[in-house]
């Protein structure tokens, strides 16, 4: 059994790998300040700690309050059009809230730090599937946030032997198959759940954006990946951190699919129509951002469970029909491992 330290352990993504470890009998520390987070997504099981992570004083009081075996670092700022509105204050905190977190982890001597990237550092890609080895040109400030900070972790590895991986994620989607988590953004911006929210009646309808893509039904493609499958990964990687460090991976389900399928998907799963409407394309938005994985299954023995989009669309679906508010009228109880 071993011990992690999972910054953003309250978040969608983040709450998902803490589930993950729990279920593998792992000890988590979540520290979380609970401005996206949700006190409900952690697993009973593991110990929260209600801090900013930028507060270097607490942080410290953590490193010295547990011995760790490994840092997970989800907490960060990550919405792309925010970031080209206060690009300084992404590129500030994400860099330097990564590198402050992992020279404490040095200090502790914590040998092993995973950290939450993504699809945004390849920005325009010349082809798909997107491999590692494609040209990072992030064009969002958010993009290069993350991007500086992996670059930030590969110092910590060369001058401190800092054993460093980053996940970059495509499409971060669906909920734990069981109903114990979901995905409840404020505010919310993401595809799947701006549609089932339409088709639920609880929020507006989905405006499209941009129909003329060079695609087949003009609508922009997409790989999803399931959350459950991303926490499936974290733990794969965290063993390989055991014997070898620089890891960059690319995680998705290497199947694109449009705009308009999504919207079908909930369809079919549901019953339920998308209100919508056909809108302006959104700026910086890449006609298909489509992963290729196989780095990570060749090295890690990773495969998407859920791999279908209507399973994906299913699980996200059922969630968000159970607890309308999300974790507002979420009993905790349900989430216990
Ligand atoms: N999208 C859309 N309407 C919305 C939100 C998203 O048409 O209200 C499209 C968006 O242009 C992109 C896809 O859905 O092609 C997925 O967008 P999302 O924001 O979920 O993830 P991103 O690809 O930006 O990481």
């Amino acid at each position: 059994m071993a011990r992690y330290l999972v910054t953003g352990g309250a978040g969608y993504v983040g709450s998902h790998v803490v589930l993950a470890l729990r279920e593998r009998g792992d000890d988590v520390v979540v520290v979380d300040d609970l401005r996206q987070g949700h006190r409900q997504a952690v697993s009973p099981g593991a110990e929260l700690v209600v801090a900013d992570i930028s507060d270097r004083r607490r942080l410290d009081e953590v490193f010295a309050s547990w011995k760790f075996d490994g840092v997970l670092h989800f907490a960060a700022l990550s919405l792309v059009g925010e970031s080209m509105r206060e690009p300084l204050r992404y590129i500030a905190e994400n860099v330097s809230n990564t590198l402050w977190l992992a020279e404490a982890a040095v200090r502790a001597g914590c040998g092993r730090f995973l950290m939450s990237s993504t699809a945004a550092l390849f920005g325009l890609p010349e082809s798909v599937p997107i491999d590692e080895g494609a040209r990072l040109q992030p064009l969002s400030a958010y993009g290069d946030s993350k991007l500086m900070a992996e670059k930030g972790l590969d110092w910590a590895e060369r001058a401190h032997g800092l054993r460093t991986a980053s996940l970059r994620y495509f499409n971060a989607a669906g909920a734990d198959p069981q109903g114990r988590l979901g995905e409840d953004h404020d505010p919310e911006t993401h595809l799947i759940p701006l549609a089932i929210n339409a088709a639920l009646g609880l929020g507006p309808a989905l405006t499209i954006f941009g129909s003329d893509y060079n695609t087949p039904d003009g609508t922009c493609i997409r790989d999803y990946v399931h959350v459950t499958d991303l926490a499936d990964a974290h733990l794969r990687v965290l063993d390989r951190l055991n014997a070898e460090g620089g890891l960059r991976y690319n995680v998705g389900n290497g199947q694109g699919y449009s705009v308009r399928e999504v919207l079908a998907s909930i369809k079919a799963v549901s019953g339920r129509e998308v209100p919508c409407a056909l809108g302006a394309r959104r700026q910086g938005d890449p006609a298909v951002l489509v992963a290729s994985s196989a780095k990570l299954q060749r090295e890690t023995g990773w495969a998407p469970r859920y791999d279908s989009l209507d399973e994906i669309v299913r699980t996200a679906w059922s969630w968000r029909a159970a607890y309308p508010q999300g974790y507002r009228n979420f009993s905790p109880t349900v989430a216990s491992v």
